[in-house]
């Protein structure tokens, strides 16, 4: 006896039931019909950042490790604890390339850039979305895989560019109908204010040293700036009372910070000062800036950027300044869930009722011929010996797709050369009135009333 087919597979009642296999722990499937949710961030992403002109750019998921300790810096949760790393037989016998999936993107842009000399004829403003990787707890707002839409500006150094991605991200809350934000905003000054800053920063930590965690005794010299961004509430005090960087500016850093406030007072983007946001490594200077919700809990941080003027050269480019932020695509979408705009679900403008499976090859010019001029069709699928399924059955099918017509391709309709055309859902549904016969041969002078 031949082995029974259930759609499409074969089963071996002798088989053993094969162990369930899960997804990796904190990374996601995303499936529809959230992923409609995701289909409609990333297009308003994307018109947004055509109307800014910044451009798509796609870098590998995979870097050399190397890249990553040097654009990420070796003092921080990232590259202490956080990468995805392994070592792949290299095409060279006996070597190892050591490779990480990439925690961010900026480092693999920036290497891109470079790589590509993108930079030879002026500045350029990039922008890119896609997965990262990084082992950190999960929990809501914080996964092992997750998704970045990042926007850069290389090339440019005044704080007009700081402030346009700050107007850009702003945009984009808008269009997203969220309202429920706050920016904060910091200046890092230049490496050498930085250093009058840190000299007395950990001063101030040695003289509290019993309030400091682990964490913070092993970065007090290595990246005591770092000591500020601390998610440990048992040293809120320390960290509150510490030296603030700001004081340690210069005329020139708090110019361009003046610039850049000054522009977001007359764009009425609100802000405020707060004097321990930091990043803390060398190549970051000037701007940083967060954007910061209180709807989602610990993980509030929805956008982080700044300067990153040295950056460049750190990778081994011809310096040039850079300045750039990051959203995370999951904590966005959970706030759009709080409190954004509701989000229509795509439905299909109309689905074929076919009660006779010989139709079938007629009906699909048809479906392909409304396709092509923009009609969304869902055919009815499902045919076995007994033919294409009941038309109650084929009706119900119809109801739960959403569809606002159904295409009914009956015999007696087919013989005429015609479909007819039934609403399902609306007014016109109600009124009851008006099932039409619309010609098979010429779907332009209908298509358009199916998409209404
Ligand atoms: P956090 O302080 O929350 O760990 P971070 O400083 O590590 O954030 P960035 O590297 O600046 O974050 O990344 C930019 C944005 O990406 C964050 O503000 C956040 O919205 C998002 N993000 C970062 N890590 C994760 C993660 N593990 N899961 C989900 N989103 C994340
Ligand atoms: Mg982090």
């Amino acid at each position: 006896m031949p082995e029974k087919m259930t759609a499409g597979r074969t089963e071996k009642s002798s088989l053993a039931k094969p162990e369930k296999l899960a997804a990796v722990k904190g990374m996601n499937d995303i499936l529809p019909p959230d992923s409609a949710r995701w289909e409609w961030l990333e297009d308003k992403v994307r018109s947004l950042m055509g109307r800014y002109a910044y451009r798509n750019i796609r870098t590998p998921i995979l870097e050399h490790t190397q890249l990553f300790v040097r654009g990420i810096g070796e003092v921080t949760d990232i590259v202490e604890k956080e990468m995805y790393s392994f070592e792949d037989r290299s095409d060279k016998h006996g070597d190892y390339d050591h490779l990480t999936m990439r925690p961010e993107n900026t480092a693999s842009l920036v290497r891109a850039v470079i790589e590509h000399n993108l930079l030879y004829d002026g500045g350029k403003r990039l922008f890119y979305m896609g997965p990262m990787f990084r082992r950190e707890r999960p929990q809501r707002g914080r996964y092992r895989q997750f998704h970045q839409i990042g926007a850069e500006a290389l090339g440019f150094a005044g704080p007009e560019v700081d402030a346009e991605l700050i107007l850009l991200a702003a945009a984009l809350w808008k269009e997203l109908g969220l309202s429920d934000w706050r920016l904060e905003i910091n200046s890092l000054g230049q490496p050498d204010e930085r250093a009058l800053h840190r000299a007395q920063l950990i001063a101030h930590f040695e003289q509290h040293a019993d309030a400091l965690d682990e964490e913070a005794k092993r970065r007090l010299h290595s990246n005591p700036l770092r000591i500020l961004d601390t998610k440990n509430p048992a040293m809120k005090s320390v960290v509150e009372s510490a030296p603030r960087l700001i004081d340690f500016l210069g005329p020139q850093s708090l110019a361009h910070f003046e610039g850049l406030k000054a522009i977001l007072d007359a764009n009425s983007i609100p802000w405020t000062l707060n004097p321990r946001l930091v990043r803390g490594l060398d190549y970051y200077n000037l701007t940083v800036f967060e954007f910061v919700t209180d709807r989602l809990g610990a993980q509030g941080t929805i956008c982080a950027g700044g300067r990153y003027d040295y950056l460049i050269e750190q990778i081994g480019g011809k310096a040039a300044p850079a300045v750039g932020w990051a959203l995370g695509v999951e904590r966005v979408l959970e706030l759009i869930k709080e409190q954004g705009a509701e989000i229509a679900l795509p439905v299909p403008d109309a689905y074929a009722v076919i009660p006779d499976a010989s139709a079938v090859p007629v009906v699909l010019q048809t479906l392909q011929a409304l396709r092509a001029a923009g009609v969304s069709v869902q055919m009815h699928a499902g045919a076995n010996a007994e033919g294409m399924g009941s038309m109650k059955s084929q009706f119900k099918r119809a109801d739960g797709s959403g569809a606002k017509f159904a295409l009914i391709f009956g015999e007696a309709e087919l013989a005429q050369g015609s479909v007819a055309v039934k609403p399902l859902r609306g007014e016109k549904a109600e009124a009851a009135q008006v099932q039409t016969l619309q010609p098979l041969g010429d779907v332009a002078a209908w298509a358009s009333m199916l998409r209404a």
